[in-house]
């Protein structure tokens, strides 16, 4: 019985890791936008049969006003639907969008349902049959295409289908028994299908953020690689001035040789922990290469200070290798509103971790205290 209430509470809330939610939810009312602005297409140039369907002597409401309402109400959703509703952009309108879509579709699936209902208790027992029909199609043509707005799907078919169901299940008649069985049975495969479909699209968006993660990240220290930095380089040059620090573990190669290159990547993953640490909420660190690390952020929010925090830290702290460890810092400011502006920031961030190396490393050096620096800061302009 719970494993039952666990499958029915998965199937009405499926899980969607935390990571891919807005990306879920952007997919899925873009995907209804599309989908519905058919449907009200389909459903608009359906709604003169109904006129045509209605019983002889059914009232002129079931005739003609309630088909018009329909049509009227599909009308006015396509044409809303055909603007740009900015649903791929924002979660929230995605959210609201996914929430009005459950209850238009079911508002449709109510004027349906009780079009048939009425018009098949009105009609001569050998043209009944017809109303199931028409139902079962437009209940799981709407079903398929609000799938995305799983409630909306829910709904549509049981709003659609009980009623009929119970109908022809009450008429006595041996066919309608097989066809209102038939009806139900089809309704739950639809279900099943409709989760089937989410929890795969949800599956391969996990698939497609880890694939990401990892084209963005150093594996051995979980910090951002050289690619993402570019990245990150590019976002942050749209908004201003960005800084750059360089950082160089000095002699490195010594604690390799000595210490034997497994005790060389513990030594990186503890000066890149404590990179991220102190650099956190401030910029965004990364793995370069070999023994090289890069913190970017925008100048205003990453201090220059910050450089001397890093080179007392690591002086001072305990690593896997139980010695002393070492960094030489270069420091650069620039815009970066191109990939070319990125390379001359990185010059002279590397020129200036360059003269920290020269001038005795465990320093930091700026590049605006070079002498190259008046020079090139007209050449930047
Ligand atoms: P400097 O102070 O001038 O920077 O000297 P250094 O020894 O740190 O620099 P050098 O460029 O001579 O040596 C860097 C060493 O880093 C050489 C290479 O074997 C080592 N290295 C590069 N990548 C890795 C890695 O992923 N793991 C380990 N353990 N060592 C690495
Ligand atoms: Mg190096
Ligand atoms: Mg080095």
């Amino acid at each position: 019985m719970t494993k039952v209430g666990a499958a029915i509470r998965g199937f009405l809330n499926p899980y969607v890791p935390e990571e891919i939610r807005d990306e879920f939810l952007l997919l899925s009312a873009g995907q209804l936008q599309e989908q519905s602005k058919l449907l009200f297409l389909a459903f608009l140039l359906t709604t003169p049969c109904a006129a045509l369907a209605a019983a002889p002597d059914a009232s002129l409401w079931v005739r003609f006003v309630v088909p018009a309402a329909m049509a009227l109400f599909c009308l006015a959703g396509y044409l809303n639907l055909r603007r740009d509703l900015r649903l791929t952009v924002s979660p929230r309108r995605a959210r609201a969008f996914l929430r009005q879509a459950t209850v238009s579709s079911s508002l449709i699936a109510t004027m349906c349902s009780a079009w048939c209902v009425y018009s098949w208790l009105g009609a001569p027992p050998d043209e009944r049959i017809y109303y199931p029909m028409i139902i079962a199609l437009g209940a799981f043509s709407t079903a398929y295409c609000v799938a995305s707005a799983r409630l909306g799907a829910i709904l549509n078919l049981v709003i659609n289908l009980v009623p009929m169901a119970a109908l022809l299940f009450t008429s006595g008649q041996r066919m309608d028994l097989a066809v209102g069985v038939s009806l139900l049975v089809a309704a739950l495969f639809q279900l099943h299908m409709i989760h089937k479909q989410q929890t795969n699209v949800i599956r391969l968006l996990s698939l497609q953020r880890q694939s990401r993660n990892l084209a963005i990240t150093d594996p051995l220290t979980g910090l951002l690689n050289r690619r993402a930095l570019l990245d990150t380089a590019t976002e942050l040059g749209a908004q201003g001035p960005i800084r750059l620090l360089l950082i160089d573990i000095d002699h490195f190669k010594a604690i390799n040789d000595a210490h034997g290159h497994d005790q060389g990547d513990e030594v990186l993953r503890e000066v890149a922990t404590r990179l991220a640490i102190k650099a956190d909420l401030l910029g965004s660190v990364a793995r370069i290469g070999g023994e090289e690390f890069a913190i970017i952020g925008m100048a205003q929010d990453l201090p220059e200070a910050l450089a001397l925090v890093l080179l007392h830290d690591l002086r001072t702290a305990a690593m896997p290798h139980a010695a002393q460890v070492t960094i030489s810092i270069g420091l650069a400011d620039g815009p970066v509103a191109d990939e070319p502006a990125w390379r001359e920031l990185y010059r002279r961030a590397d020129r200036a971790l360059y003269e920290a190396k020269q001038t005795g490393r465990n320093r930091a050096v700026s590049f605006a205290n070079l002498a190259e620096a008046p020079d090139d800061k007209v050449a930047a302009a």
